[in-house]
């Protein structure tokens, strides 16, 4: 059955909610089931004796998960908004939850998280992604996922930055195996330490969507600390990625990745694990990496040969502005980077020029597994821009609400570690949910903060039995549709 009722034009004046209609929380809830979370969150090992447990353990998850996906900021937020709430009140969380008509504090919640190993989140994220194998999502929306290659970024993300130890031993000395020293002034009076968390984030990006696969939070002990951030970062994504591309392919053997890397990733060691694991990459090439190629590039993009035969060009009027691009390529299949490694390399520029002849201009170089062509060179370089998407969402992450550096648990760094697993989890559902037809006609132009902090809101302050009579919760088979297609 497809869903196709006209959905709630103004999900603020509650006078208007008939039962016909549904209201935004009821989407969400809808969703949730049909991303079978529930049965995600309940296939974890529970950790707790099952003769003294009250609520069930998907229901725990269930209340960290709404803190992240409403947008709460904080436990206490969240905590806040469920506190005082009559029984009655209580009902939809109860449902969402479905903890049983009790709803659970948020020092329940965390005492039962801080037992479960934060890695038993990531699995969630890969089960997302499996669910959405599983529906058929990447099928039925190949504009998504142009000729069905799965275009995985990875990048470090600075979470936390700590003054003082957030977790310490009775000396005072930092325990956190997550955080990693930053010395300052070192060998002067004022040398201090402040300590980071860096996590490096696997994304696998789509045109249109950007979706968590992994997220891999690196221990001082797996790397080397005494060097400068850019150094720490690099060696963090680094270390993280030749752990986490092998684990990827093992898990997925017969899915085509295409790696998407900044130039850190440009040396030789990386170009061989790819071929090892059969990853595609497409990584940044700067002129100061991998040297002995991009000496040989120069020197026959010198000869009239390449420029002849191995270079394209074109211009192009858009049809709905008076802009101009150009873009030109050119490009060196089978170039040797030195120790039998060999690679092609693609150079680009582009230069946009507008009505009023101002313009703006790009270039950019890349690795590219893929032998090139005339027919590819534009695409391979569209696929190698794109990474720019995980930066978005980065800042998504940080600020529109989702808080990822506030401090969810101090004391105990693996809880830590699972509220942040959390925000993610968060992230991927939210992001789907959002470009759910059903969620575009309620939101409007709302931002999606308030669309998310408005459906808890509806949760404490419409009955249950409203919320419950939108269509969306009466039927029994729902089929979301999407539209990835930019809004305005
Ligand atoms: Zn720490």
């Amino acid at each position: 059955m497809i869903l196709n009722e006209p959905i709630l034009k103004n999900s603020g004046n509650n006078s208007n909610l008939l039962e016909k209609n549904n209201i935004d929380v009821a989407l969400w809830m809808r969703f949730l089931q049909e991303l079978k979370l529930s049965k995600m969150f309940a296939e974890i090992p529970d950790p707790r004796q099952q003769s003294k447990v009250t609520y069930p353990l998907s229901s725990l998850i269930h209340w960290a998960l709404a803190a992240c996906a409403f947008r709460q900021g904080s436990k206490n937020a969240m905590q806040t908004t469920l506190d005082g709430l009559s029984l009655q009140k209580k009902a939809g969380i109860v449902q969402l939850l479905g903890s049983h008509e009790k709803c659970p504090c948020s020092s329940t919640v965390d005492s039962v998280l801080a037992q479960i190993e934060y890695e038993n989140f990531n699995q969630i994220l890969l089960k997302l992604f499996d669910r959405l194998h599983e529906k058929k999502f990447f099928y039925n929306h190949v504009e998504l996922l142009p000729d069905n290659i799965f275009h995985i970024g990875a990048d470090g993300f600075w979470t936390h930055h700590y003054t003082t130890p957030h977790t310490a031993d009775e000396e005072g000395h930092n325990t956190c195996p997550y955080c990693l020293p930053r010395k300052h002034n070192v060998g002067t009076p004022n040398e201090s330490v402040t300590w980071v968390h860096v996590c490096v984030t696997f994304m696998l990006i789509c045109e249109g969507i950007t979706l968590p696969l992994y997220i891999c939070p690196l221990k001082a002990k797996q790397v080397n600390t005494n060097q400068s951030d850019d150094g720490l970062k690099q060696e963090c994504e680094a270390t993280a990625t030749k752990a986490v591309l092998p684990m990827l392919r093992e898990r997925y053997p017969k899915l085509e990745f295409t790696f998407l890397g900044d130039s850190l990733y440009a040396n030789k060691p990386f170009i061989k694990l790819c071929n090892e694991i059969k990853f595609d990459y497409v990584i940044v090439l700067k002129e100061t990496t991998l040297k002995l190629l991009n000496q040989k590039c120069n020197e026959l993009a010198k000869t009239e040969f390449y420029q002849q035969h191995y270079t394209y060009e074109e211009a192009k009027l858009a049809e709905d502005t008076i802009e101009l691009t150009h873009r030109k390529a050119e490009w060196f299949n089978h170039a040797a980077a030195g120790d039998n490694v060999y690679t092609n390399v693609l150079r680009f520029e582009e230069t946009i020029q507008n009505q009023n002849d101002n313009s703006t201009s790009y270039r950019g170089a890349w690795i590219c597994s893929k032998k090139i062509f005339q027919h590819n060179c534009f695409k391979s370089a569209k696929t190698g821009r794109s990474r720019w998407n995980q930066e978005d969402f980065h800042n998504t992450a940080k600020n529109r609400g989702f808080s990822i550096q506030h401090d969810m648990a101090r004391a105990d760094p693996n809880l830590l570690m699972v509220w942040k697993l959390m925000v993610f989890i968060a992230f991927f559902a939210f992001e789907l949910f959002r470009y759910s037809t059903v969620a575009i006609a309620a939101r409007q132009t709302r931002s999606l903060m308030k669309f998310a902090q408005d459906m808890l809101e509806q949760l404490v302050n419409i009955a249950w039995e409203t919320i419950q009579g939108s269509i969306i919760l009466q039927k029994c088979r729902v089929q979301f549709r999407f539209n990835f297609s930019p809004g305005p």
